[in-house]
């Protein structure tokens, strides 16, 4: 009789959690305000540029869905189970930045599976995965043009400064810092400022390059490298973003640049908030606009249509679809004379 109580506790317990657990996992909050619910994961919070990405994503949706943003932490398995569990809850619509690009292709068939679209942004899936399903989106910027600005801004420099040259051998030595391979960025990127120096005429011979993950620390320290292997041989700096950018600049600074004419062109790409005032101060020559505002109001717009039920347009988003698939936002160069084009 005991033993039966117990058990009759236990079971009702054990039933009353499953309910809760259930009704948790199947009205989404916001469902309930009426508007679509579009599940956010980013492949890490902890990034400068994706942080003005995730910002714009909350802002644009007030007012017509309910975000909910996770951190997947760099960890595509923690990342994975995310989208699972927005799938469980069944948001009406995924906004996926990848933490590897070539796993898009497992979230695609978990989002078919489920009828859910699915947007990715800033890292682009490979085409035969955006190819599985007419419900795959992909909002980004053209890697390669981000590249031909950095090595155009450098062009522009040399003409103007014939003194960069420091050896006077007609040859630019230069150091690259790379952000997380195998990312499209950080592979066009690297390419393609080289490619414009060279269509520009200008001789280049690559002193160093190493991956610094996009991050600023590691770009210290990268750039502290360099400068022990070479010091003042080295003519000109690229980094496929700012932060590395940055981090560059402080080694720099510790040997002693930046000040008593002691010069070295740097160039970053995103035009952050810190990259800007770089600029200002002379230390950074130049950035590209990575317009992480226009990307994050994509990313949104389009998950919020699908969201409804309906077929992302330019009209209904207010972006323009390459292939019926693909945004592409434009990137700008920016340097100190029209930084307030980046504010
Ligand atoms: C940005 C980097 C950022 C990376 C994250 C790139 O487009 O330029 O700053 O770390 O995306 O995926």
């Amino acid at each position: 009789m005991k033993k039966g109580l117990k058990g009759l506790i236990v079971t009702s317990l054990l039933v009353g959690v499953l309910a809760a657990g259930c009704s948790n996992s199947q009205a989404p909050s916001g469902a309930s305000a009426g508007k679509p619910v579009v599940g956010v994961a980013i492949y890490k919070f902890d990034d400068t540029f994706m942080t003005g990405v995730r910002n714009a994503i909350s802002k644009f949706a007030e007012g017509k869905a309910t975000v909910e943003i996770v951190d997947s932490q760099n960890s595509q398995s923690t990342q994975n189970d995310k989208v699972d569990l927005f799938i469980t809850k069944k948001v009406n619509a995924l906004a996926i930045n990848p933490v590897d690009r070539t796993a898009a292709g497992v979230i695609i068939d978990k989002a078919k599976k489920a009828n859910t679209p699915v947007v990715f942004f800033n890292r682009e899936p490979l085409p035969e995965d955006m190819k599985k399903w007419d419900k795959v989106y992909y909002v980004g910027a053209k890697a390669e043009e981000s590249g031909t600005i950095s090595g155009q801004l450098i062009v522009d420099y040399l003409k103007a400064h014939p003194e960069a040259d420091k050896n006077k051998d007609g040859v630019l030595q230069y150091v690259m810092l790379k952000g997380e391979p195998g990312h499209q960025d950080a592979e066009l990127r690297t390419k393609y400022s080289i490619k414009a120096l060279e269509d520009a005429g200008i001789k280049v011979q690559k002193l160093a390059e190493d991956t610094a993950m996009w991050d600023r620390v590691k770009g210290q320290e990268k750039m502290a490298a360099f400068l022990a292997a070479h010091g003042d041989s080295i003519e000109a700096v690229f980094a496929n973003n700012d932060d590395m950018a940055l981090g560059a600049i402080e080694a720099l600074k510790a040997k002693g640049y930046f000040k008593d004419g002691k010069y070295i062109p740097v160039v970053g790409v995103d035009a952050t908030a810190p990259a800007l005032k770089a600029l200002e101060e002379g230390t950074m020559l130049g950035t590209v606009l990575n317009d992480a505002v226009n990307q994050g109001k994509a990313t949104i717009n389009i998950a919020t249509v699908l969201a409804q039920g309906q077929t992302p347009t330019k009209e209904n988003t207010g972006f323009t679809l390459t292939d019926d698939k693909y945004v592409w936002v434009p990137y700008k160069k920016i340097t100190r004379e029209n930084m307030n084009d980046a504010k």
